[in-house]
């Protein structure tokens, strides 16, 4: 059994989809769970609706549900769907959900209240209407596919907004779901990104989330591969925007490939992984617009070679925080009351460095910094440097190749750098600097480290 994934551009008309059966039809001897996304724009047309229903603007809203969503879907169908039965089914059925968003709409714009889970609720429309189409155009194409709801199969807690699986109650749920359903010959179609807590209410795992989905199930089930096809050739060496000759990696390692994912590179949401890993699931990232190429293969063990740099990121729109004070001096317990200042407020830390009596930490551009940023000039003098950005050289064996940091500071000797992260037995080398040097650093080192590769076998 395999898990096939579908990224929002591969659903985002008539044709691609009709491009995605032909994939799915490839690989009906594999015994594939289908999972996708909402068409491309959608989810974001949906957060758009509820927005607006929130500041009151219902006829706004009813548009924009109108114009991007429901009629943009009714043009999938008309486009794709052959037989008049099957498109007047699924008209019916869309003219059910444009009703229910309607009445949503209306609910959030009376009450001017949208909490998350009213969101998650609303955004879970785009997800199901992609997998009702496209478990129709399969049927059309003599493929017995079923369309399953996620919300039975996918259990996570109540985090609404970024909900986390329970793999233990998912796992009971697939296997009685999913399992006799492969084991008859059916093809399951399943909606990615969307869950439901232990008492069914609906839930979403995140903006990207439905890679993630895709590995939730592939892990629970133990499935041979996880294949998330996507419109690029799989991970680069670097962001093809900003260097137009980067390389195509055949093979990464999962921590290689988490790594990159977690800083930067939006092939892949960077939870996904990490199910896959415990099990031991190759991850396939592949191109639905060249299906024949073989994409990037992520595994546990990869062919070993010298190549000591395997792909370079960044991460944008990055804070640095420097709290410096001299009661950290001899002190213990002050680390904690740091992190516990971030805990409260939700907010993650990327990297941390420290020396005697300062610590500077780096996060996300966060909306409620304000309050964090309050917090924390309780316990010492306070520099926020903002507009950074993380830079991330990654390689399985960085760790035992000499000279890699010398040779990255030394290209980059004319760019400040703010802060280095380089662990004992780190495959990354992570450091900050201003974010409009991003595209420069990026090529100097790229430059640098891949100019003179010819390793087919890893790179192409
Ligand atoms: N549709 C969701 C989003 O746009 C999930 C996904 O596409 O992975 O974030
Ligand atoms: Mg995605």
């Amino acid at each position: 059994m395999i898990i096939m994934k579908f990224g929002g551009t591969s659903l985002e008309d008539a044709s691609a989809i009709a491009n995605a059966c032909e994939i799915i039809k490839s690989r009906l001897g594999r015994q594939p769970a289908v999972v996708l996304s909402a068409a491309a724009g959608i989810t974001n047309a949906l957060i758009r609706c509820a927005e607006l229903a929130a500041q009151g603007k219902r006829s706004e809203a009813e548009t924009i549900l109108r114009d991007r969503i429901i009629e943009r879907h009714y043009r999938i169908i008309a486009n794709l769907i052959k037989g008049l039965r099957e498109q007047d089914m699924l008209i019916r059925q869309f003219k059910l959900y444009d009703e229910e968003l309607r009445s949503l709409i209306y609910g959030i714009s009376i009450t001017g209240d949208l909490s998350p889970r009213v969101l998650d609720f609303v955004m879970s429309y785009g997800e199901r209407m992609s997998t009702a189409i496209v478990t129709e155009a399969l049927r059309e194409r003599g493929v017995r596919a079923e369309l399953l709801d996620a919300r039975r199969c996918v259990v996570t807690n109540a985090q609404f907004g970024r909900a986390e699986p329970l793999f233990e109650p998912t796992r009971a749920a697939c296997e009685s779901i999913i399992r006799p359903r492969i084991e008859k010959g059916i093809i399951p179609v399943l909606q990615g990104f969307v869950g439901a807590d232990e008492h069914h209410v609906t839930t979403t795992l995140g903006r990207g989330g439905s890679d993630f989905s895709a590995a939730i199930i592939g892990t629970v089930m133990h499935t041979d591969d996880i294949e998330i096809w996507t419109d690029v050739d799989g991970m680069l060496t670097a962001d093809p925007n900003i260097v137009a000759d980067a390389l195509r990696i055949r093979e990464m390692s999962f921590r290689e490939a988490s790594e990159l994912a977690y800083f930067g590179a939006k092939v892949l949401h960077p939870s996904t992984l990490l199910p896959a890993i415990e099990k031991d699931i190759p991850v396939h990232i592949l191109n639905s617009h060249r299906p024949q190429m073989d994409g990037t293969l992520i595994k546990r063990d990869i062919t070993a070679s010298d190549i000591a740099v395997k792909s370079i990121s960044f991460k944008r729109a990055i804070t640095i925080l420097n709290i410096t004070s001299t009661r950290m001096l001899g002190s213990y317990g002050f680390m904690k009351k740091i992190f516990d200042i971030f805990n409260e407020h939700q907010t993650s830390v990327d990297l941390v460095t420290t020396s005697e009596v300062s610590i500077s930490l780096s996060i996300e551009n966060a909306p409620a910094l304000d309050e964090l940023v309050a917090e924390l000039r309780k316990y010492g003098e306070l520099t926020i440097l903002r507009e950074k950005a993380i830079i991330c050289i990654v390689g399985e064996r960085l760790k035992s190749e000499r000279g890699i940091a010398s040779r990255v500071f030394s290209r980059l000797q004319d760019i400040p750098i703010d802060m280095i992260s380089h662990g004992a037995s780190e495959i990354n080398l992570t450091f900050v600097i201003d974010e409009e040097r991003v595209p420069e650093a990026v090529r100097e080192l790229h430059e640098e480290f891949f100019s003179s590769i010819s390793e087919p076998g890893i790179f192409e």
